[in-house]
């Protein structure tokens, strides 16, 4: 930031700060809130807790002209190596709270999927079983209706609330609309969601969430950072495939790899930059179409990136 905008962001951070006491980080890196562990600095960086510091926190953002991301676990994301100019506003464990009622989960958006997940179980309650290895939020699972094995969350949400002004704002099942890594939810702020489940066993449960588990096990370099799926599978066939039979797995830009283990996934072997991550999925691209004429679609969020 050029010295004129630090003292800028600086006055901003202070309004925010003594009007709510909430802490601002400034430039902070987002390689340290992304899966993929890469990603430059952000000009804002603040964890509301509460539905009253977040609304406060936008129309304190909004008067000042900056713009703003909502973000949860950082995993379906790939945030340039030049940051993010505005603030990035996280919900994640300080917005984590979770209540049943009968049998259903009532969650904040900061809430992780694996806790979740634990939380039914333990609860006696079976139905999200298929998060326990999706590592991200509520709020970002119902912003792109996360799913794994055949179930997908916009299945089982009954309710959602969202931010209207300083409102919270309940939309009904009738008035949510899911499709493939697709929600009607996506313009909005998601604040939590209501979940219906039916009562099993624990030991139901835990072998169900252990399978799942193994399957990821076998299945994806989970030893190695990463965002999950880096492309959306197109009508009828899979992207893994695809990229697979073309013989492109253990492709490398700079440090980032098409992984050997799953041909969708793009991982950080330790040194990746951003630009290393976004020219590898370019050239993953460039290949597909060439060869199959198949354009494959981004399923991760590129942010800050001057060309799609
Ligand atoms: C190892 C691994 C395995 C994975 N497996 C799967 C899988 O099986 N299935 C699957 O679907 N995904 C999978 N993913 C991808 C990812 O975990 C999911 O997409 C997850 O739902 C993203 O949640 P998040 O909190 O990390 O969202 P983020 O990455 O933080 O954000 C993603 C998007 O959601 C928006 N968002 C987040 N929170 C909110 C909110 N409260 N209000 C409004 N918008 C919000 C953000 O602005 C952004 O546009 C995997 C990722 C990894 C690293």
């Amino acid at each position: 930031m050029e010295s004129s905008c630090q003292r800028k962001a600086l006055a901003i951070a202070d309004k925010i700060e003594s009007h709510l006491g909430l802490k601002v980080k400034l430039s902070e890196p987002m390689h340290k809130h992304t899966s993929f562990r890469v990603g430059g600095p952000a000009d804002f960086y603040l964890e509301p807790t509460t539905v009253q510091e977040l609304s406060a926190v936008i129309d304190l953002l909004l008067e000042a002209g900056v713009s703003f991301k909502i973000i949860g676990n950082g995993t379906n994301l790939l945030v340039s190596d030049n940051g993010y100019r505005g603030a990035i506003i996280r919900l994640g464990p300080r917005y984590a709270s979770w209540l049943r009622e009968g049998n259903q989960l009532w969650a904040e958006a900061g809430i992780s999927l694996p806790v979740l997940a634990k939380r039914a179980a333990n609860e006696g309650l079976s139905g999200l079983e298929f998060l326990s290895g999706i590592p991200g939020t509520v709020g970002g699972a119902l912003y792109m209706n996360a799913g794994a094995w055949g179930s997908t969350i916009g299945a089982k949400v009954v309710a959602a609330w969202v931010l209207k002004g300083q409102e919270m704002v309940q939309i009904s099942r009738t008035e949510l609309d899911f499709a493939y890594r697709y929600s009607n939810l996506q313009k909005q702020t998601i604040l939590a969601a209501q979940f219906q489940l039916q009562e099993a066993t624990s030991a139901e449960i835990q072998e169900l969430m252990a399978g799942y588990l193994r399957r990821r096990q076998e299945s994806q370099p989970l030893g190695l950072p990463s965002a999950g799926s880096v492309f959306r599978n197109p009508p009828d066939l899979k992207a893994a495939k695809i990229i697979d039979e073309l013989g492109l797995k253990g492709m490398v830009i700079g440090g980032a790899q098409v992984s050997p283990v799953h041909a969708n996934f793009i991982v950080n072997l330790g040194y990746a930059t951003a630009s290393d991550i976004y020219r590898l999925i370019l050239e993953v691209q460039s290949v597909v179409e060439q060869e199959t004429g198949i354009k494959l679609k981004p399923e991760i969020e590129q942010i800050g990136f001057t060309s799609p």
